[in-house]
């Protein structure tokens, strides 16, 4: 499982580099070392010509530069966020909900992103893929578990995989009879769009499982023209795509990012999924909103794009419970009545809810007569 090709000899990977190009100032090298040596760097060409150098609040800069913020992880947080572990029967697999599993093939990315989830797990130093041992032992759980009906691959970003080595995987995975999605969640059409090559298309496109493509942007200004054509050349291979997005303190914690990126989204025919609430990673509190920030963003959301364009906002509960929808109520208990619905033999109690529109306006569902 090494066939791993980390061939952009351009990314910067070195703190000396990031300031040499601009990109950090020379007094924070010392520091910037010490995160180095905790977590994996990498800025692709294309992602740092992106940043704007001039501007300390550059909101691509702020997911990918480090900054000495991240030495100091703050109570609560843990290298293992959303409960990975307590969920992984074998190596690479975690089985959370019934019907789907993670299948961890890579610990590689092309970008590393300052507030990743699995930043214990992935980057230089760790292992960069599964050996082929444990590679074959989970498939043979997959195998063995018939109520798997999707397969994500993750990682690490399954997109740093030859073309090649993917044609073997998701083959060895759609032979598998009851996995019928194969959903691949990837940050490289944004970080590094030549490497969404024809033959990587070719690749991701198989008998017997039908290919989902999970995109991870977090700013409008990621989706490029590359980037943009590379997922168009996905999507008119006939491989559907939907979004992901993180909610970060000084990237898209305002309407209008936000209001952008998913806009962006759908122009680009992805269609906006989850917005995830900022993980309790350790050392990205500075990256991280309040739920209340979040929810309080959605609501406005509401009112300012169409339903197309709306992503879910969810949290991931910490400790491995999985993924809870965690956006504003527009629905509350307002009285019960007895129902004089004429279908029923005998009146029945019935609820009369507070329903809020778009504007923040109350009404009562169903209407008083
Ligand atoms: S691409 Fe995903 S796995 Fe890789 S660093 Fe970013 S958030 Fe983490």
């Amino acid at each position: 499982m090494s066939r791993i090709n980390l061939k952009s000899a351009a990314t910067l990977r070195e703190p000396a580099e990031l300031v040499a190009g601009g990109f950090a100032p020379a007094a924070d090298l010392g520091d910037l070392e010490k995160v180095a040596a905790r977590y994996a760097i990498a800025v692709t060409p294309d992602i740092a010509a992106l940043i704007d150098a001039n501007d300390p609040d550059d909101p691509i800069a702020r997911q990918f530069i480090p900054r000495r913020e991240e030495l100091a992880a703050q109570p609560g947080e843990s290298a293992d966020p959303i409960g990975d572990h307590a969920h992984s029967p074998v190596a690479g697999i975690v089985h959370r909900y019934p019907d789907r599993v993670l299948f961890k093939l890579v610990h590689v990315c092309a970008v590393y992103c300052r507030f990743c989830f699995r930043r214990e797990m992935v980057g230089p130093g760790k292992a960069t893929a599964l050996s082929d041992g444990a590679y074959r032992d989970a498939l043979d759980y997959v195998r063995a578990h018939p109520e798997i009906w999707e397969v994500i691959l993750t990682g690490g970003d399954p997109l740093m995989l030859s073309p090649r080595r993917l044609v073997e995987i998701m083959t060895d995975i759609a032979a598998i009879d009851h996995v019928r999605i194969i959903r691949i969640h990837t940050r490289v059409p944004v970080a590094d769009p030549v490497r969404i090559s024809a033959e990587m298309i070719a690749a991701l496109r198989v008998e017997g499982a039908t290919t989902w493509v999970a995109l991870h942007a977090n700013h409008a200004r990621e989706l490029t023209g590359k980037a943009r054509a590379a997922c168009a050349a996905m999507i008119d291979a006939g491989i559907p795509m939907v979004s992901q997005s993180v909610l970060l303190r000084g990237v898209n914690d305002n309407a209008a990012a936000l209001e952008a990126l998913m806009r962006a989204f759908v122009e680009c025919r992805i269609k906006p999924y989850y917005l995830h609430h900022g993980d309790l990673a350790p050392g990205t509190a500075h990256l991280r909103t309040t739920l209340a920030q979040g929810r309080q963003l959605m609501r406005g959301l509401r009112g300012r794009l169409s339903g197309l364009c709306q992503p879910e906002y969810v949290l991931d509960i910490p400790g491995g419970h999985g993924k809870a929808p965690v956006g504003p109520n527009y629905l509350s208990h307002a009285e019960t009545f007895s129902s004089a619905n004429s279908f029923l033999e005998e009146p029945e109690p019935e609820t009369r809810y507070r329903v809020v529109d778009y504007c923040g306006d109350v009404h009562l569902y169903p209407p008083k007569p």
